[in-house]
C-alpha cells in the first residue's frame, strides 16, 4: 500500500506546483504580446463560392450539415459533399468563410 500512498503524495505535489505557476500569469504578462497580433486575421465573409466546383452559389441549393447552412452551385456538388464533408468544409474555413446558421426547425425536413 506504500505506493498507493506514494501516487497521492506525487498528485497533491503536482496540484500544488500546477497552482504555482498558473496563479501569477493573469495579471503582467501581457505588455509583451500586447501590439503583436497573432498572424490568424483571416477575414469572415459570408459564403459566396461553392466549395465543391468553386462557381458562385446558388442560394436554392443548399445542406444543412451540423447546425451550418452550406450552399453549391448546383445539386450534383450537394452529393460530393455529402459523400465527403470534411474537406470542404475545411476548405471554406481556410477561406475564412462563416457558413450561415441552420435554422432549427429546417432539420424536420430533409430534402
Ligand atoms: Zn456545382
Amino acid at each position: 500500500m506504500k505506493g498507493k500512498y506514494f501516487v497521492l503524495q506525487m498528485v497533491a505535489a503536482l496540484i500544488i506546483a500546477g497552482t504555482a505557476v498558473s496563479a501569477p500569469k493573469s495579471g503582467e504578462r501581457k505588455s509583451g504580446s500586447c501590439g503583436a497580433e497573432p498572424d490568424a486575421r483571416i477575414e469572415e465573409k459570408a459564403q459566396t463560392l461553392c466549395p465543391v466546383m468553386g462557381g458562385a452559389v446558388d442560394k436554392q441549393i443548399f445542406v444543412d450539415h451540423d447546425g451550418k447552412r452550406v450552399y453549391f452551385c448546383c445539386a450534383s456538388c450537394i452529393d460530393a459533399f455529402r459523400e465527403t464533408p470534411e474537406p470542404y468544409l475545411e476548405k471554406l474555413h481556410r477561406d475564412g468563410v462563416r457558413l450561415e446558421d441552420a435554422p432549427k426547425d429546417a432539420d424536420k425536413k430533409t430534402t
